[in-house]
């Protein structure tokens, strides 16, 4: 069991670096982290339903799952990461950006 673990956890931590070096910033404002996250998770969705229902090759729809679950796994890891790091609305200057909207006048 421990070599299974120890099997996810590595392919895990490879998927985070390759990430960060991809893609070095990550969000400050923790509702885009989400998304990242969740875009993730959605790809996982994807290949769940691939495996499920559609005509795909066993282990093709099996290497898919996987892999889209070590990347949602990943990206958890980077939403950890910046745990300490992300700006609330009263932060200053925090540059979130919202939308009024009151309406068409
Ligand atoms: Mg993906």
């Amino acid at each position: 069991m421990e070599n299974i673990i120890d099997e996810i956890f590595g392919k895990i931590s490879a998927e985070l670096l390759r990430a960060e070096s991809k893609f070095p910033w990550w969000p400050f404002d923790p509702l885009h982290a989400h998304a990242i996250v969740a875009e993730e998770f959605g790809e996982l969705a994807k290949a769940c339903v691939d495996f499920r229902f559609e005509h795909v090759e066993r282990t093709t729809a099996t290497s898919r799952m996987e892999k889209e679950a070590i990347q949602a796994a990943a990206m958890c890891v980077r939403f950890l990461i910046g745990i300490g790091h992300y700006k609330t609305r009263g932060d200053d200057p925090a540059p979130i950006i919202y939308i009024k909207t009151e309406g068409e006048k």
